[in-house]
């Protein structure tokens, strides 16, 4: 069994250092909020009192952090795992970040002699705490095959993306495409509704005609034709638009620096920024369709 620093224990990183403690790994978890860090001990795991301490009987570390900020200085400087960590350590960042970040940390823990990927999640607080996320990883194959057992204990589906930082392009683009793919799917339904067409009709005929997608089919935003999704219990999330704002911050972020034109991405991001201003940040995000509906 592993012995395992969790740096960052809250409503993603609780649950998840809590499974791999479930799995019998010694894991010692730190978190700035006294309060995470109790949660945590509530639920059979070891309290450190700093980074340090949480580094220091360590052979694996992992950290789930808010941005890319936070990973910077969690990793780097002398009071950063890098410096603190035993050679040959492996280090396992699932923070949604920045991709520039992502390779610029992992470049520096291979030079101090580390192993290290980046390997983002989707599947949210539930999928953490169930233990069926996914994790998009970025890092050398080594890195991968080492961090693999611990990943597979958090998550359903574990997918090498490529080297360094590719976990994390890998999220950013899909989470574009997620955002642009909830919006035309709010507004095909506000749209048919006030063309006389009833809602549960409408996804009866598009959920298996072209205009298909997960953001119908899984995660419907009107309430009725999928009663899981959060429009059936007032856009509670779920996944809240303030954190689909972040990552369409990252994305506006990685459009720039790799010079893609991402016009739709673009408006999404205006569209969910609106969204916040008007009193969305802790909505679900599928909740933009109040938004929409409310527009001229
Ligand atoms: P959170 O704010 O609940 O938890 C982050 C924790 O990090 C906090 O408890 C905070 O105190 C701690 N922290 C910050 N700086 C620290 C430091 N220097 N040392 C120790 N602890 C520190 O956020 P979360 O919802 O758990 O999300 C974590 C990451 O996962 C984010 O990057 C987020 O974008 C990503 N993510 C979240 C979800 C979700 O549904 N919540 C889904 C997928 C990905």
């Amino acid at each position: 069994m592993a012995s395992i620093g969790f740096i960052g224990l809250g409503n993603m990183g609780g649950p998840m250092a809590d499974n791999l403690v479930k799995a019998g790994h010694d894991v010692r978890g730190f978190d700035l909020s006294a309060e995470s860090l109790a949660r945590f001990v509530t639920a059979g795991g070891t309290a450190a009192d700093s980074i340090a301490a949480a580094a220091s009987e360590a052979n694996v570390v992992v950290t789930m952090l808010p941005a890319g900020k936070h990973v910077r200085d969690v990793y780097s400087g002398d009071g950063g795992l890098i410096s603190l960590c035993r050679q040959g350590t492996l280090m396992i960042d699932s923070s949604t970040i920045d991709v520039e970040t992502a390779r610029d940390v992992i470049a520096l823990a291979q030079s101090a002699g580390h192993h290290m990927i980046d390997a983002p999640v989707s599947g949210g607080t539930t999928g953490a705490a169930a233990g069926t996320l996914t994790f998009m990883c970025g890092g050398s194959d080594d890195a991968f095959s080492g961090a693999r057992p611990f990943l597979d204990i958090m998550g359903k589906n574990v997918i090498h993306a490529g080297g360094a930082g590719n976990g994390q392009a890998a999220k950013v683009c899909n989470n574009m495409l997620l955002a642009i793919s909830m919006i035309g799917t709010c507004e095909a339904f506000l749209m048919a509704e006030r063309l006389g067409l009833d809602a549960q009709r409408f996804f009866d005929i598009s959920s298996t005609a072209s205009g298909q997608c997960w953001s119908m089919t899984t995660y419907c935003p009107v309430p009725g034709p999928v009663p899981t999704s959060p429009a059936n219990r007032d856009y509670q999330p779920g996944f809240a638009a303030a954190m689909m704002f972040k990552d369409l911050d990252l994305a506006k972020g990685a459009a720039q620096s790799s010079n893609t034109y991402t016009p739709m991405g673009a408006r999404a991001f205006d569209l969910y920024k609106e969204f916040m201003e008007a009193g969305g940040a802790e909505t679900d995000f599928s909740g933009i369709i109040k938004y929409l509906e409310g527009r001229k």
